[in-house]
């Protein structure tokens, strides 16, 4: 089924936008709401001889998945974003039904962001598996077991099990992925690999609020006050990143500094503060440059669950962008 927005009125499965904003009139994004019609769609502008660019998501857009759209508008001729609420890959219904939904004003940015094509299936649509049988689900273990994958027990298996979906259905396409979840993108690159997908994985920025929070869905749901000690994620991976700039290189010494600093943080719960090998995500006992490293961070606050990411040896960042150098209280014990 294809619908062209304006008159769009949501399926009533879908939730109605949480957030104020009019959908402009007019525009010209096509919403897929099955597989077939989707990779039809993308087969079509293919033989017309255009390159497709895809940007998977579960809504709740902001700006950060606005940035992979914007960048997938700039390298290739069409852009497709899905806008799924994987179920698969949350352990706690909780988590599930708090998850942000707000349709009508993700297609405004879709189409603001220079996306062409929105896939919103329904949970059927993508498992139509009978209740009870799982499927032939994808799974990464090597790369799953540790982090988020050890407190998100299943999280990964859901991710590979959709993207591989997701990119099945999609066809060749270059695929915009954030560094924000960069297990996830880990897992994302090794999957696609695995299963010979023809999508070509890039890798984009985290983007964040201007005090260094890194946007995600899951931000609204701070009150102000965990909203601020929030801050604490990004200011112990500047922490962590500042003493690898002074010359630290041992990866457990960087780990308690970061840890230090949220323990300083009453509101915020430490799930893990580790430096890690940016390719296979094991620990890294050193971060002297031989292997690119990358410093990782998981807490709750609040009830929500936040993570974000840091490379230790960047270099400099433009503005706008954590840097590493940027002068943070400095303990070498
Ligand atoms: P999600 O909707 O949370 O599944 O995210 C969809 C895509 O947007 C994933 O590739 C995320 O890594 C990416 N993303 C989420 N937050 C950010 C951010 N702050 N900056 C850049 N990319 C992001």
């Amino acid at each position: 089924m294809t619908t062209t927005l304006g008159p769009l009125a949501p399926p009533s499965t879908r939730p109605q936008t949480a957030r104020p904003g009019p959908v402009p009139d007019g525009a010209g994004v096509e919403v897929y709401e099955t597989v077939a019609g989707y990779a039809a769609a993308l087969d079509r502008f293919r033989d017309a001889g255009l390159t497709v660019g895809v940007v998977p998501t579960m809504g709740a857009l902001h700006d950060g998945h606005c940035s992979l759209i914007q960048r997938a508008a700039h390298e290739c001729d069409v852009v497709a974003v899905s806008i799924f609420v994987n179920p698969t890959q949350f352990g706690d219904p909780a988590d599930l039904a708090a998850y942000p939904r707000t349709w009508q004003s993700d297609l405004a940015s879709v189409e603001a962001a220079g996306g062409r094509v929105v896939f919103s299936p329904s949970v059927a649509e993508m498992y139509p598996e009978p209740p009870g049988d799982p499927g032939s689900g994808a799974s990464v273990p090597e790369l799953s077991g540790r982090w988020e994958g050890a407190s998100r027990p299943g999280h990964f298996d859901g991710v590979a099990t959709v993207v591989v979906k997701l990119l099945t259905a999609a066809g060749p396409c270059r695929a915009y992925f954030g560094e924000k979840d960069f297990q996830q993108l880990a897992v994302v690159r090794r999957v696609v690999r695995d299963h010979s997908l023809p999508a070509e994985i890039i890798g984009c920025d985290t983007v964040r609020a201007e005090d260094g929070l890194a946007l995600s869905s899951r931000n609204v749901r701070l009150s102000p006050d965990q909203r601020r000690a929030a801050l604490v994620l990004s200011r112990a991976l500047r922490t962590g990143a500042a003493l690898v700039a002074a010359g630290e290189t041992r990866g457990p010494i960087v780990e308690s500094a970061m840890a230090r600093v949220v323990a300083d943080e009453p509101l915020v719960d430490l799930d893990y503060a580790a430096a890690v090998d940016a390719d296979d995500l094991e620990p890294a006992p050193s971060c002297d440059g031989r292997r690119p490293v990358r410093l990782i961070i998981a807490a709750t606050v609040g009830g929500v669950r936040l993570i974000d990411n840091l490379d230790p040896l960047g270099a400099p960042r433009a503005p706008g962008r954590l840097r590493p150098a940027e002068p943070v209280e400095l303990s070498f014990t």
